[in-house]
């Protein structure tokens, strides 16, 4: 296998076929654009054991996405695409740079769920942009960013109502999306604690709620045990979904 590319979180790698690639889920954390660095033990199987439980879960309610299986604890098999360029968050409550950009005071309830897209480019430190600097860069068609736009929103209503069963409330998160080459937009990269923030519904405490990557980049500590709580009330869920996994009646 050869190495296409190596991330801060992952390994993609080329297989026998050239339609398919190979993704290793690495320990290493990144936090600030890589200024903080560190390794969280385990985090390569969780957030792929959690990103394949909840792309599954929503190929269940339509949405399309790269995934073809996990082929190993800390991989999966993704149909290659081509990605397109930016990170497209969406907000349901106000934390991280929206609130240290707009004084928003954390956890403030957005009146409707707020979809933003990030320019994906480190050097320039991922910059929010508008639809027109979108439409400028050629980063996608605007007939692709309505799209994108409309998927992020119905991703964002399945993942709130899944992530509620499990008493976590999806404060936001960050997606990215490829074209196939079929031309069609398939969700892709991962949905894990490292790409969303992630609350605690039976915790009132601002800091014992936090059970994502905030841990690490705050040094709330307890990390791997944030995330492994995560992944346990995930596959729990699924499994006790007899719908999800008919097999389990
Ligand atoms: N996010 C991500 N990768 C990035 C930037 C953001 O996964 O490169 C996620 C982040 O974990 C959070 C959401 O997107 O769930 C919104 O992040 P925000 O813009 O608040 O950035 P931050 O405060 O983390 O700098």
């Amino acid at each position: 296998m050869e190495k296409q590319y190596e991330g801060k979180a992952k390994i993609l790698y080329s297989t026998e076929n050239p339609e398919v690639l190979l993704t290793h889920f690495k320990d290493d954390a990144t936090a600030f654009n890589a200024q903080k660095r560190g390794t969280i033990a385990e985090k390569g199987k969780i957030n792929c054991q959690i990103t394949v439980a909840l792309f599954q879960w929503l190929e269940s309610k339509g949405i399309s996405t790269h995934l073809i299986e996990q082929s190993a604890d800390d991989q999966i098999l993704v149909k290659r695409v081509k990605i397109i360029p930016v990170e497209v968050v969406v907000r349901n409550l106000a934390a991280g740079s929206l609130c240290r950009q707009t004084g928003l005071e954390e956890g403030y309830k957005l009146p409707f769920p707020l979809v933003e897209f990030y320019f994906k480019n480190d050097e320039l430190g991922d910059p929010l942009l508008t639809r027109d600097r979108l439409l400028i860069l050629a980063v996608a068609s605007e007939e692709q960013l309505e799209q994108l736009q409309s998927l992020a929103l119905s991703i964002n209503q399945h993942l709130q109502e899944f992530f509620a069963s499990c008493q976590i409330t999806l404060v936001d998160f960050k997606l990215e999306f490829g074209i196939d080459s079929q031309g069609q937009i398939l969700l892709a990269d991962e949905i894990s604690p490292d790409t969303c923030r992630l609350w605690d519904q039976t915790e009132k405490d601002p800091q014992a709620r936090v059970m994502d990557k905030d841990r690490f980049r705050r040094d709330l500590g307890q990390v791997e045990t944030a995330y492994q709580q995560v992944q346990k009330r995930v596959l729990d869920k699924l499994a006790s979904d007899t719908y999800f996994f008919p097999d389990n009646l």
